[in-house]
């Protein structure tokens, strides 16, 4: 069925991303940084990197063809789908490893207005939002090299699986394109919160429920409505984190802050991206702040005690 409405993108309300931590150089960490644990870097873990790297800028160049050629024939019709349809799109996602899944209406407000990587600039009206889990012993051990390696083996993962979720749709007859969970415009842990798929811990990142802190977040906007709706009741996870603070106190540049503090491109967040970037990228990924918290350690527990009022 074809619901006639005028169709109209979804573009930036001028979020500005933070581009210049990109520029950071790791060979300019002060002397006082603390020491890096490369433990266990042999050349296997070396050589699974460099193929993981290889399949992360595969499926960063495929998708940012993918949007090119969707912007090509823009749609002038918006068309619902059936239920059954939804419902299939779950089943491919979960076979695709994809552990949580949601839908929203894009909020302009979590694009940021100048990404110049992907030149990703137009958004149809909704999105999917979608979350791979990283395995729990290897996150249990960050910052050393097996959470390193799990990071980019989910970036890497879950970016192919949001391309071949996008296909499954386009084949469906709709129109989709991915954004990947390595870049582009979306702010995806404001926007899966949106989704409820989870809430923002201290440390900056989505806690859900099924993974608590330990997942990669991918979208795929879709020129589809209305969305079905997330029935997720979200636990009180802000009131938690006020009284455990372990992130703050256990990340080792102190880029966590007690209050919120505004950022250069105009976002009030805890995290200083100044000062956890180059840690991150020194040790490839670090997730100290992940490793420590509660919710990756006791996930669903917890959340059940936190759901009855903790
Ligand atoms: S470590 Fe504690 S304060 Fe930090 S996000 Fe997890 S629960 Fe919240
Ligand atoms: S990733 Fe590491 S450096 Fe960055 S905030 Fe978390 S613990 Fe701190």
């Amino acid at each position: 069925m074809i619901e006639k409405m005028p169709f109209t993108y979804k573009r930036s309300k001028g979020l500005i991303s933070n581009k210049d931590i990109f520029k950071t150089k790791v060979g300019k960490l002060p002397k006082d940084f603390p020491k890096y644990p490369s433990r266990g870097w042999t050349i296997p873990k070396i050589v699974k990197i460099a193929i993981i790297f290889l399949r992360i800028g595969i499926s960063q160049r495929k998708i940012r063809r993918m949007y090119q050629q969707e912007m090509k024939q823009p749609p002038t019709e918006i068309p619902s789908a059936p239920a059954e349809f939804w419902n299939e799109v779950r089943e491919k996602a979960r076979s695709l490893g994809i552990g949580i899944l949601g839908f929203t209406e894009i909020e302009e407000n979590f694009l940021f207005s100048d990404d110049r990587i992907t030149h990703i600039k137009n958004f149809y009206s909704n999105c999917i939002m979608l979350g791979m889990e990283m395995e729990y012993n290897a996150m249990d051990v960050a910052p050393n090299p097996p959470a390193s390696v799990e990071t980019l083996r989910v970036y890497a993962a879950l970016g192919e699986a949001t391309i071949v979720l996008t296909q499954f749709i386009q084949e469906k007859g709709f129109r989709a394109f991915g954004t990947h969970p390595m870049e582009g415009p979306i702010l995806l842990p404001a926007m899966a919160v949106k989704a409820k798929l989870g809430k923002i811990g201290t440390q900056g990142i989505l806690i859900s429920k099924e993974f608590g802190p330990r997942q990669r977040l991918s979208a795929i906007s879709i020129n589809i409505s209305p969305v079905p709706e997330s029935p997720n009741v979200l636990p009180r996870i802000v009131d938690f984190c006020e009284k455990c603070r372990l992130c703050i106190t256990e990340c080792p540049v102190d880029a966590i802050y007690e209050m919120p503090i505004l950022q250069s491109d105009g976002r009030l967040t805890r995290i200083d991206a100044d000062k956890c970037f180059p840690y991150f990228r020194k040790t490839h990924g670090c997730s100290i702040c992940i490793s420590v918290c509660p919710f990756h350690k006791k996930g669903p527990i917890l959340m059940e005690n936190i759901k009855d009022g903790l």
